[in-house]
């Protein structure tokens, strides 16, 4: 089969011919159907430090995917040939303390499909079962694809009720525009939205209609989100961007007692004014990262099932997986929502 393969320790990738996995008796092996480009896939093609710490090449990248089961590992039950699956990439391993106490996405042992194992980028993938979620036959493969980081939003913004909230997105990334839908189909009554990038502000404003959509850079964010919240702030800030400044706004805009969920990853160390921003504001402070198993996949299909928003719209490119190389440059510009690679 074909497959993106990070070849060695240097910048770029490769499209190779590879054998097609062997499974074992806890996986399945999918005929990837659509995979979607993430952060994680341009930090291991550009070889960054977060990569040099955990890739190990050569290895086949790329974790958000979906496809057809095309062989069933002999010690599956309830799994058969043509079943349609989404890929979890946190690969728990069942038996530490955390996945014991219903924490699986905090494993001990934790191994990420795409960063430790092979991926996806492939025409076939193999999939241990404890990563696979069932999709409706006649799902598209793209929101197959796409479930995963719908999932990150999910998981930040679901850690307490949204219904009746103020709530602010940082950063329009896809994920934040993710968020932003999610945000409105839980209740939320008032949305803001901020971004340094015109496109992704763009995009909000386009697949977001009820938030407002703000540049950080230009408006007074922090005076006009007390104007709308009668000097409140908001009840729910949702951290994306990793970065100093937006960290800081989302406390800054922060209402006194309300939470903020830290999701976005920074590259280096974030200072706070702590006194302010989180302790006389009695600010409640999370740590948010991929999805809960299976909690965060049952609450989306809930919603998507009962039509309470469509995420498709966010993905604005496809590209045949062959052009890897074009489609990992145009998301690294920030100017595209989700990209999706097809084999
Ligand atoms: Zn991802
Ligand atoms: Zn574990």
């Amino acid at each position: 089969m074909k497959a993106v393969v990070k070849p060695g320790p240097v910048k770029g990738a490769e499209w190779r011919d590879v054998d097609i996995p062997t499974i074992g008796p806890n996986d399945l092996l999918v005929k990837v159907q659509a995979a979607a480009i993430c952060g994680t896939d341009n930090h291991i093609y550009e070889w960054t430090p977060w990569a040099q710490e955990r890739v190990t090449p050569p290895m086949i990248f790329g974790h958000e995917y979906a496809g057809e089961v095309v062989e069933v590992g002999s010690a599956v039950a309830g799994w058969q040939v043509g079943d349609l699956v989404a890929a979890e990439t946190h690969i728990p391993c069942l038996q530490c303390y955390q996945c014991r106490t219903g924490r699986q996405h905090t494993c001990e042992q934790m191994r990420i499909i795409g960063v430790h194992v092979d991926g996806a980028f492939s025409e076939y993938a193999a999939l241990p079962v404890a990563c696979a979620w069932k999709l409706p036959s006649g799902t598209s493969p793209e929101l197959g694809a796409i479930l995963e980081p719908i999932g990150v939003a999910a998981n930040g913004l679901f850690k307490d009720r949204i219904d009746g909230a103020s709530v602010a997105i940082i950063g329009c990334g896809p994920i934040g525009i993710f968020g932003a839908q999610l945000a409105v189909a839980a209740g939320a009554r008032q949305l803001f939205a901020t971004d340094i990038n015109a496109y992704r502000r763009d995009m909000a404003r386009r697949i977001v209609p009820e938030a407002t959509v703000l540049n950080p850079l230009e408006d007074d964010v922090e005076a006009i989100v007390a104007e709308a919240t009668e000097g409140r702030g908001v009840d729910v800030a949702i951290e994306l961007s990793g970065s100093q400044p937006g960290t800081e706004q989302a406390f800054n805009i922060l209402a006194k007692g309300g939470r903020v969920s830290l999701v976005g990853l920074p590259s280096r160390p974030i200072t706070l004014e702590m006194t302010g921003a989180i302790i006389y504001r009695e600010a409640v402070v999370y740590g948010s990262t991929g999805r809960l198993m299976w909690d965060t996949w049952y609450q989306v299909d809930a919603l998507l099932k009962a039509g309470a928003f469509d995420p498709t719209p966010v993905i604005t490119h496809r590209f045949p997986m062959s052009a890897f190389d074009e489609a990992l440059e145009l998301t690294r510009g920030g100017n595209a929502g989700k990209v999706i690679l097809t084999p």
